[in-house]
């Protein structure tokens, strides 16, 4: 039997790696910009970093994560997430003696035991942007906006950014209590989820997709109704700064994010053109997360970018494939060892250049050429070749010229370079 890849596990394939590329390549030219450093972090952890750091009562940790036993006993699991791991790293290598503030990115695949559809995966990649050590609301606002100037760069259009603040470990006890006293009286319209996360995570409820649950908290009370004066100033100075850098957002009083460890700001970007797995991005604070993994108080801020949803989201008419520049359509034996000469210059140059391998007739070669849409095609002829001569057709236009052997190194990238 033919043996397939894992349910929910994905090939990118060479024809939509240029996408992939282009997202990853302006990630790291805009990040950097803005003052980002790369890290890359395991993709296997101690179960434990995840089932603290995310929280026992999150979704993750309770049905999604890929967690074995290795040959020695201990829990490992596929990282689902790259915060927890970030924060582990940051604080293992102390890099905080450094320096207080730490911008770090990092792209890679994460992994969660998910029900795949279109738009989710059990490997999908992430962009992960945090920055540790500073719990100043500007820093709010710059990752937002470097998140915006990137979605924008790589052409995304019709985005919208949802923000809210969910409170800080001092007042969102109070808000929870609320929710319960709220919720109790409309359990028997929740699913059997959520009639447990009443009792371990309520807020999950605003996360779930059950329309009767959304149903039951359509007038349930806000959180920003019930956070304390300090996490309201500090979602005021936000808004101000977001104001100040000219970005527009929806308030969002549902928004109440996935994981555990978040605190005061949440945001999320959203696109109408995605259905119903909507976000592109989610982001927030986290001022707790340090802690809960065994280091000392740090705040911290960053967001996910679920690569997938954006890269599907692309602009339908930019082309990211490579063609070759050239195709060399050879003839007759004598020419082969001249053509094979010729392709290791270009491609020493740089030059992206194919050849026929199978000997096969020029028209055929021809086909292929243009099935490749190769920019040029040189075709080395026996007969040319003795005047010194070949013959280069311009696929485009179908001109054609004959150019001299001598020097064909240097005319050819003259030319196919011209309009790369
Ligand atoms: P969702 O509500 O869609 O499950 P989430 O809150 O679990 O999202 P995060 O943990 O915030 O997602 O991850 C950030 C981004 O990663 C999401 O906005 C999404 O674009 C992407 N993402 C999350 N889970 C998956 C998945 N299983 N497959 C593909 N992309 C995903
Ligand atoms: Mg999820």
């Amino acid at each position: 039997m033919e043996i397939k890849a894992i349910r929910g596990f994905n090939d990118i394939l060479p024809d939509e790696i240029g996408k992939w590329q282009f997202v990853e390549k302006t990630a790291r030219e805009v990040f950097e910009g803005f003052g980002f450093s790369e890290i890359r972090i395991p993709i296997l952890e101690r179960t434990e970093l995840f089932a603290r750091g995310i929280g026992e009562a999150t979704d993750i940790v309770e049905k999604e994560m890929y967690t074995f036993a290795d040959k020695s006993g201990n829990s490992l699991t596929l990282r689902p997430e790259a915060t927890a791991s970030m924060a582990r790293a940051y604080l293992e290598h102390q890099i905080y003696t450094f320096d207080p503030v730490a911008k770090f990115y990092c792209i890679g695949p994460m992994f969660r035991y998910e029900r795949p559809q279109k738009g989710r995966y059990r490997q999908f990649y992430q962009i992960d942007a945090e920055v540790f050590g500073v719990d100043n609301p500007m820093v709010d606002a710059e990752i937002i906006v470097m998140l915006i100037h990137f979605l924008e760069r790589v052409g995304l259009e019709k985005l919208e950014l949802q923000i809210n603040s969910l409170g800080c470990r001092k007042c969102r006890p109070r808000y929870r209590q609320e929710i319960i006293n709220f919720l109790k009286k409309k359990s028997f319209q929740l699913c059997e989820d959520c009639q447990r996360r009443l009792e371990t995570n309520p807020l999950r409820v605003f996360d779930c997709k059950v329309e009767t649950c959304q149903a039951a908290i359509v007038d349930a009370p806000k959180v920003i109704d019930f956070i304390d004066r300090e996490c309201q100033d500090h979602f005021g100075k936000v808004k101000e700064y977001l104001e100040a850098a000219g970005l527009t957002y929806i308030l969002n009083p549902r928004m109440v994010r996935g994981l555990d460890y978040y605190t005061r700001t949440a945001f999320e970007v959203v696109s109408y053109q995605l259905g119903s797995q909507n976000a592109v991005t989610g982001g927030g604070r986290y001022d707790n997360l340090f802690q809960e993994i065994g280091g000392p108080d740090i705040p911290g801020i960053g967001f996910a970018i679920g690569m997938e949803r954006l890269i599907s989201l692309l602009p339908k008419d930019k082309v990211f494939i490579q063609h070759p520049h050239l195709f060399i359509a050879v003839l007759g034996d004598e020419t082969i060892k001249k053509a094979y000469q010729l392709i290791n210059q270009l491609h020493l140059e740089g030059i992206r250049a194919e050849l026929d391998y199978e000997g096969k007739s020029l028209k055929s070669q021809m086909r292929r050429a243009d099935k490749l849409k190769a920019r040029y095609v040189l075709i080395m002829g026996e007969e040319e070749l003795k005047k010194g001569r070949a013959v280069l057709r311009n696929m485009e236009d179908k001109s054609q010229e004959e150019i001299p052997i001598e020097g064909l190194l240097n005319a050819l990238k003259e030319k196919v370079r011209r309009k790369v």
